[in-house]
């Protein structure tokens, strides 16, 4: 797939759940919104169905989010089924890490490559602050565990409220460095006001260079994170979704009306 802008589309970024065991404050900020029932969430035969159809289309590239994909049960089953087809070359996954020691080792043998672990805060204190009571010693052996069974290399994603210089940021850059990790520091987007855009100054959102493509948790294909643009799986079908999706492709984003980046998938 090309869209309208010459980009070549070769990057699916899966939602595999709304579900998330951590209320990080920037990411669901206001009234709690519903989960979504369990008959709107892909199925693993559709997710499949729709990966087979986007790598046929030219996609190169998987990551699982969420939600927190460790939150959805079984969940090396899928990516066993998604490491089998052929053409794909690259399967990661975007976590919080809380449950990653325990499941390292069965992702790495269904065939999992790499994963991106959040991590806004070393100071225990803080970061249970930030995430609304998450422990940050289990993320840290989950880390831990990710190396131990090859899950590399290991990149940590750290939300900062204005600048690298935080001193939450800091600390998570001196803790990278000494473990020879790669740190992205992500400027936090407004989610409070029912709409959410790009953020100039973080490394997140660099629109000339998307190539990628969304799967919500609902079979929803989004062309781009900062619109409201959806092709829906169920009703159209893998291939016409991720084909029309393509085709309305952004050339840059704008502003987003849905406060679910929890369920589109971040
Ligand atoms: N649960 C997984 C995790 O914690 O990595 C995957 C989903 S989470 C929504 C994916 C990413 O979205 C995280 O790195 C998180 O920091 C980021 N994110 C969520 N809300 C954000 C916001 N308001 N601004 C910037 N990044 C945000």
């Amino acid at each position: 797939m090309i869209d309208p802008w010459g980009r070549m589309i070769d990057y699916l970024r899966i939602s595999v759940t709304d579900r998330c065991d951590l209320r990080c404050r920037y990411c669901r900020p206001g009234e709690r919104t519903p989960p979504l029932p369990r008959s709107r969430i892909l199925r693993f035969d559709e997710i499949e169905a729709v990966a087979r159809a986007a790598i046929r289309l030219g996609v190169k590239k998987i990551r699982l989010t969420g939600g927190e994909p460790l939150m959805r049960a079984d969940l090396g089953t899928l990516v066993g089924m998604l490491a089998s087809i052929y053409g794909l070359r690259d399967l990661a996954m975007t976590t919080n890490g809380l449950r990653l020691a325990a499941h390292a080792a069965g992702l790495a043998a269904a065939g999992l490559r790499r994963v991106n672990v959040s991590l806004d805060a070393m100071d225990p204190g803080r970061f249970a602050a930030i995430t609304g009571g998450g422990d940050v010693r289990r993320v840290l052996e989950g880390i831990d565990a990710a190396r131990r069974h090859g899950l590399e290399p290991v990149k940590l994603n750290c939300v900062v409220s204005a600048s690298v210089d935080e001193p939450d940021a800091r600390d998570v850059a001196w803790f990278a460095r000494r473990e020879g990790l790669q740190a992205r520091f992500i400027r936090q987007m407004d989610l409070a006001h029912g709409r959410f855009s790009r953020v100039e100054g973080g490394q997140g959102g660099d629109c000339p260079r998307c190539t990628r493509l969304r799967l919500t948790a609902d079979g929803r294909v989004r062309p781009c994170l900062f619109s409201d643009l959806s092709f829906d799986v169920r009703e159209l079908g893998p291939e016409e979704a991720l084909e029309r999706a393509a085709a309305r492709k952004p050339r840059a984003g704008s502003a987003c009306t849905s406060r679910e980046i929890h369920s589109i998938g971040g």
